[in-house]
């Protein structure tokens, strides 16, 4: 039998203490919350009203459970009020010395069998529980923030602490509606070593002037349907702790990717801690506040493309879903559209190609027609405003041409310079390759300054995004000009330079590649891996289902371009994803990945 936490004691009512105080409050436990001062014991009750009116004007909680919940929350200034608790949970400051001295006085004076806890991110559980002469109970108890609405916990066992007391700190998680995932005791834990590589390498990435924040955080909140960007994300947990946690991490792992990237230094010492001081990547109308001004940082308003050169008509070569997909975006977005089917190099398309491609375009017309998204004047117009040749000739009035063909850079250079032969000086050429440098293409042709490159992630979680690339010779106006298209489309845009992985692909595979390894090393199982990532973090998916559904063999092929690039190990393909594709197991497709999906 479990043995039931009735009454719990929490040291530290600040952000995390106050939102844990209600959790347990709210199913049913009774809370003695201890804070340093008068002052500070009113800061977390305000908090704890605060929030309880919210989830009653959200209707998640009637009058008389909020009576409820705060009747069950005691506060004090003295640590002695904790002695009777059967568990306390210490959420002070991320300060070793703090948290160790806090566990002594805690030692002398709880009851022999009291569980004591800690909320740490990032410091060693087991030099906190050192602290005692009770190790066997201590455990780490990982909230994340905030408590009440992020579904896991992370339980952090020691080698010292008792299976007992696990088990019965992950019978009360379940009481609350947690998802417990226990894992040992290692810097960063579980969500931490694998979230604050990927924030450190978006931090990087800034610093380097590779893209603007807001297209870092755009790329990956629509590619990946993550709920916020990293670098929005940095601003929320504060830079300063985003940095102590770096450290930790780094002092174990001494890998690259957790040494703290050097604006977070400087931008710590300049007081941009992010969203708490009012300023830090971005800039915020007050300190605490959400709401984010605009700055001088702030490139460009999203709709509002200052060079774009005016386009009629988009011309458009290739004839797989890419190519169908844009023709139909482009014309129900008022372009007429001159596409020329592709098959190989040394194949040309023939009339039955263009058919083809008419007839699926029709299809899906109809359909919108029948699902009355247009009316049958408007199918009409879109019909006659698309036109279907096998001649590269007839792409010459195009004022923006969009190559989609498979992704071979040879080919793509051989498309580029044909159609750079006929085509209308002043158009602007568009690459969709992320197999090779836009550059390359570029260079295929005699205008480099007007080829851009334009990345289609495949269908996105957060809706379609679209990376436009410019080499270091693009045209800024040409770049321009294919955002405009990409957002009067109806996508997303991100921008960035021309580099290997481009955006979302340079920040997710490393990424992900360290839940690959974190699994190798055995430190987590495939399902506490994911669930942490999912309720912890808020992921849409865990990053091993993610990869499952990406297709092992097409994340592989992704690690052998990037490392082939970078030769950082961040990017080297993780050896157990190669066993995986050698055994047959390339995921969804197949059945089986890291997951299992009865296929
Ligand atoms: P916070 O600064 O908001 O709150 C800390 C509270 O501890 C303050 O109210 C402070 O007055 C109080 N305190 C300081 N010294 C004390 C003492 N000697 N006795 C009693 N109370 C004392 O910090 P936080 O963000 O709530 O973080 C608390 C812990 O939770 C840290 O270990 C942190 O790493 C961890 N954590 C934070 C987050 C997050 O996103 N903020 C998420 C998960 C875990």
């Amino acid at each position: 039998m479990a043995r039931e936490f009735r009454k719990v004691g929490i040291v530290g009512l600040g952000t995390m203490g106050a939102g844990i105080a209600e959790v347990l409050a709210h199913h049913g436990v009774r809370v003695v919350g201890v804070d340093v001062s008068d002052d500070a014991i009113e800061r977390g009750r305000l908090h704890l009203h605060q929030s309880t009116s919210r989830a009653v004007a959200r209707g998640k909680l009637s009058d008389a459970e909020r009576a409820a919940v705060l009747d069950r929350v005691s506060v004090s200034t003295s640590l002695q009020d904790v002695k009777d608790a059967d568990l306390v949970l210490e959420a002070v400051p991320e300060d070793l010395g703090l948290k160790r001295r806090i566990f002594a006085e805690l030692d002398e004076i709880c009851t022999a069998d009291a569980v004591l806890a800690t909320n740490t991110s990032s410091l060693s559980v087991t030099e906190i529980s050192a602290a005692t002469k009770r190790p066997s109970r201590v455990v780490g108890l990982h909230f994340f923030n905030p408590a009440q609405v992020m579904r896991s916990v992370e339980v952090v066992r020691t080698m010292l602490t008792d299976p007992d007391v696990v088990a019965d700190v992950e019978c009360l998680l379940g009481r609350l509606g947690k998802v417990g995932v226990t894992v040992g005791d290692k810097a960063g834990f579980l969500a931490n070593s694998l979230l604050f590589g990927y924030l450190n390498h978006a931090v990087v990435l800034y610093e380097n002037g590779y893209a603007s924040r807001e297209d870092i955080d755009t790329a990956m909140r629509v590619a990946c349907g993550l709920p916020m960007g990293p670098l929005a994300l940095l601003d929320l947990i504060g830079l300063d702790i985003a940095y102590q946690i770096l450290e930790a991490l780094f002092n174990e792992s001494r890998a690259h990717r957790h040494a703290p990237a050097p604006l977070l230094r400087q931008m710590n010492a300049a007081g941009l801690c992010g969203r708490k001081t009012g300023c830090g990547f971005y800039t915020y109308e007050a300190p605490n506040s959400p709401a984010v001004l605009a700055d001088d940082r702030t490139p460009y308003q999203p709709d509002r493309v200052a060079g774009a050169r005016p386009v009629d008509r988009v011309g458009v070569v290739g004839s797989g879903s890419l190519a169908r997909s844009i023709v139909e975006s482009a014309l129900r977005a008022g372009y007429t559209v001159v596409f020329v089917p592709y098959r190989a190099p040394d194949c040309p398309a023939d009339q039955g190609d263009v058919d083809a491609l008419r007839d699926a375009v029709e299809r899906e017309l109809n359909r919108s027609l029948a699902r009355g998204q247009i009316d049958e004047l408007s199918k009409k117009v879109l019909s006659q405003r698309i036109i279907g040749s096998t001649r590269y000739r007839d792409l010459a009035d195009s004022d923006l041409v969009i190559e989609a063909v498979p992704d071979d850079p040879a080919d793509k250079r051989a498309v580029f310079t044909a159609v750079d032969g006929v085509v209308n000086p002043a158009a602007v050429l568009v690459t969709t390759t992320s197999a090779s440098p836009v550059i390359e293409t570029a260079m295929a042709t005699g205008r480099p300054s007007a080829v851009v490159g334009a990345h289609f992630s495949a269908p996105a979680p957060g809706g379609p995004l679209v990376e436009v690339v410019q080499t270091i010779v693009t045209a800024p106006d040409a770049a321009d000009t294919v955002h405009a298209f990409a957002r009067r489309i109806g996508r997303h845009v991100a921008r960035c330079h021309d580099r290997a992985g481009f955006l979302v692909q340079t920040l997710l595979f490393p990424h992900l590649g360290d839940a690959v390894r974190m699994l190798q090393a055995r430190y987590a199982s495939v399902a506490d891996i994911d669930t942490a990532m999912k309720y912890g973090c808020a992921y849409p998916t865990g990053p091993l289902e993610m990869l499952d559904s990406i297709g092992l063999d097409t994340a592989l092929a992704v690690y052998r371009r990037l490392y082939r690039e970078y030769r950082d190990p961040g990017y080297a393909p993780p050896p157990l994803l190669e066993h995986l594709v050698k055994a047959g197991y390339l995921g969804r497709k197949t059945g089986r990945g890291f997951h299992d999906y009865g296929g």
